[in-house]
């Protein structure tokens, strides 16, 4: 199959490019890398022995999509590209809502236009806002708290309405939890720029010391040991969960939503440990106050995933915190 795959040469995007390549797809990669780099490119062509067809475009200039749709016959189309930090989004809404939404707008145009009707889009565990409930099922009500959280809500109504008016497409609309880990060969992970908002990345940095202690944000919430709840997955089972969602919309007709987690919550405190443990290495912390807009506990319930697409994580929680930490002491 032709498989595009817009945003691959981001971190989950790389990930589920390297099982494409290895299920002998064919890959083309848009990517305009405001969040990635090109040297991506070519340690996809070292783990996997293959080079897909790459375009350093915008999403956001359909001119320059509308010629890659010309250039290929495209079968079906994952979409992982956007901007995803939330703290960002809240500073510069019309960024976000100008790159998440009009890309996604240009990419549909242009699909339709070519008669290309099967999607596979990265939503998020976002859109549940703070669920009443725990584990979190996929018809839970769906609210969001940040202007991110809102392009991913916006695009999943997009694509609701988008079916309504033509059944012919085929969409899957997957909800990750959150993704961390890394490729078992170390050549692909995730290292942001500066100071990482997210948890793994941080206590990576704290643990080859690059910052001097991690701030847990809370411990006073309604949790095991009072710290936030996750449910952490690694992103290499959450890649393989794309081929799975690849191979639903191409052999029915509908749009439906999935959630991709383990099902298993983690506290702060856990990863910490758990972390200090597996890799031998003391991650410093002090409790601080709670980050605005958190929630306590976000944890999948992953039956319908199972059910519908076969989805099931293989990895630990230690092969997650290993392979986090062996990412970057090879590539510091
Ligand atoms: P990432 O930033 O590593 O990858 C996104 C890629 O999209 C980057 O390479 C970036 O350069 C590219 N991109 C962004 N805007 C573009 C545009 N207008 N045109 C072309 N390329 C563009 O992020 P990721 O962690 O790999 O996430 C992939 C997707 O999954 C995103 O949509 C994100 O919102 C979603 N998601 C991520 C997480 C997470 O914790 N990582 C959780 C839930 C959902
Ligand atoms: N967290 C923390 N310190 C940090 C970053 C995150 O204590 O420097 C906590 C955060 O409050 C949450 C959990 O770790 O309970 C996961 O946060 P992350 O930003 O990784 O994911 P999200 O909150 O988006 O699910």
């Amino acid at each position: 199959m032709n498989i595009l795959v817009t945003g691959g040469m981001g971190f989950i995007g790389s990930h589920t490019v390297v099982e494409l390549l290895e299920n002998n797809d064919e890959v083309i990669i848009i990517d305009n890398l405001i969040n990635s780099k090109i040297d991506v490119l070519d340690k996809i062509e070292k783990i996997t022995g293959k080079k897909p067809a790459f375009y350093q475009i915008n999403l956001c200039d359909k001119d320059l999509v509308e010629k890659v749709f010309s250039n290929h016959q495209i079968d079906v189309v994952i979409h992982f590209a956007g901007l995803k930090a939330v703290g960002e989004s809240v500073e510069k809404p019309l960024l976000y809502y100008q790159n998440n939404l009009i890309s996604t707008l240009n990419l549909l145009e242009v699909m339709k236009n070519h008669n290309c009707k099967k999607l596979v889009f990265s939503s998020s565990a976002t859109v549940y806002g703070s669920p009443k409930f725990l584990p979190i099922k996929e018809d839970f009500p769906l609210s969001t708290t940040n202007p991110y959280g809102s392009t991913k809500l916006f695009i999943e109504h997009m694509l609701k309405d988008l079916y309504t008016s033509d059944p012919e497409w085929s969409i899957a609309i997957l909800r990750y939890f959150n993704p961390i880990g890394a490729h078992p060969s170390y050549l692909i992970g995730e290292n942001p720029n500066g100071i990482p908002n997210n948890l793994m990345p941080y206590i990576v940095k704290v643990a080859i010391k690059q910052l001097d202690h991690l701030n847990i944000f809370g411990n006073d919430y309604q949790t095991k040991d009072g710290t936030g709840v996750r449910d952490y997955i690694h992103v290499v089972d959450l890649a393989k969960g794309h081929l799975k969602a690849v191979q639903k919309v191409m052999t029915t007709n509908k749009i439906d939503c999935y959630n991709l987690g383990t099902g298993n919550g983690y506290s702060v405190l856990e990863m910490v440990e758990t972390f200090e443990q597996v890799n031998n290495i003391e991650v410093p912390y002090q409790i601080v106050a709670r980050r605005s807009g958190d929630i306590a506990q976000c944890y999948a319930d992953p039956t319908y995933a199972k059910q519908e697409l076969g989805f099931e994580c293989e990895k630990t929680l230690e092969d997650m915190v290993k392979d986090s930490y062996q990412y970057i002491i090879n590539n510091k």
